[in-house]
């Protein structure tokens, strides 16, 4: 099977844009109307009321640059690492594992388990 491997440099690209892009509409929420009662922080770090729609647009735009590469607020046991909550792999774990084992089965050959985590005794 042929495949498509993107670059990893325009992967990295593309989440960055797509992590902005999720950033903005979280902060539309945080920042919905204009309101003479509201203050955001602009990247020069001065407070600035949400006066205008364009200050409404100027605050999704600073919040989104600024939070789009850390945007979960807990690691609750939803968002947490599984490991630490349940000693079960990550995505990215399963994701390498699912992999192997599909490239040992496309060659046909046998694919032996390996365990994930180690064991506590
Ligand atoms: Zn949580």
């Amino acid at each position: 099977m042929l495949r498509y491997l993107e670059p990893f440099r325009a992967k990295r690209i593309r989440n960055q844009k797509r992590m902005i892009a999720k950033a903005r509409r979280a902060a539309s929420l945080l920042f919905e109307q204009p309101c003479n009662q509201t203050y955001y922080i602009d990247l020069n770090g001065i407070n600035r009321p949400l006066a205008t729609w364009k200050d409404v647009f100027n605050a999704r735009d600073t919040f989104a640059h600024r939070y789009y590469d850390h945007l979960r607020g807990c690691s609750c046991w939803m968002c947490g690492n599984p490991r630490k909550y349940y000693n079960s792999p990550t995505i990215q774990e399963r994701r390498a594992y699912e992999s192997a084992r599909n490239q040992f089965e496309e060659q046909g050959l046998r694919f032996k388990a390996w365990r994930f985590s180690k064991s506590k005794s």
